[in-house]
This record gives C-alpha cells, structure tokens and sequence, in this order.
C-alpha cells in the first residue's frame, strides 16, 4: 500500500479550513473508506471537508464535491461486488468524538473504536465522548 492508495478521493484543490476529522483503521479498504466519507456527508449536511486520516497518517482532503464527482461518473472503488460509491452503508456507523472540556473544539470521527485506544484530545484533555 502506498501514500497514494487513498487519491482518488482527495480534492488536490481542496481547502483544508473548517475541515472536520476522520479517523481511519490501519489498511482499510479503499472502497470502505469511501463509503465511510460517503456517511459523514450524508449523516452531516453542514460538512463539506473532511480531513482524511488513516493509521495516524494524514492523507489528504476529501470533499463533498470530489465525492459528487466520483459519484456523478460512477467510478468504482474497488468493491469487490462492483459497487460503485453507493450511499450510506449501515455497516460503517460514524462514531463522533468530542472532548469533555466544554471549551475545546477538539473532535474526530471515526467508524471504528478499539476499547483500549479511546482518541485522545490532542489538547491533553483526555479520553473524547461519542456525541452521537
Ligand atoms: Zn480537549
């Protein structure tokens, strides 16, 4: 797997501001991580920018546009059914964190929590709640 397993879902023009967080697992399945933006845009109409992390490597920018896009000219991402980007998946649950200080703007999301790594605050505010 390389840096750019991930690129087609990046929009190389993107803007990062007002961008929220999703975490990935380690190797996730290119067409999984689709489906897992696919549910943050569907489950959260306000967001337009997700910064996309994958096994604490940050690869890039994804945007409800660049996904219209790939959506619009039914380029498939590897599913093994052939499915093209489909809508939102039940499998792939967005688990929204937000840390307990009520100050800190600190959240992520993400479709997978091992018990053992519950995410940190990156401010040092601890253990994040799962808001929703
Ligand atoms: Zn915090």
């Amino acid at each position: 797997m390389t840096d750019s397993y991930y690129q087609i879902l990046v929009d190389e023009d993107a803007d990062e501001h007002g961008a929220v967080l999703l975490d990935l697992p380690p190797g996730i399945e290119l067409a999984i991580a689709g489906n897992a933006v696919v549910s943050v845009f569907v489950s959260e109409p306000a967001v337009e920018t997700v910064r996309l992390r994958v096994a604490d490597s940050f690869e890039g920018i994804v945007t409800r546009r660049r996904i219209t896009e790939l959506t619009d000219s039914m380029v498939r991402l590897g599913d093994a059914d052939g499915a093209t980007l489909p809508g939102p998946s039940n499998q792939y649950r967005i688990l929204h964190f937000r840390c307990l200080e009520p100050s800190c703007p600190v959240e992520q999301r993400r479709i997978h929590v091992d018990p053992r790594s519950v995410p940190q605050c990156r401010l040092g505010h601890g253990a994040m709640l799962v808001v929703r």
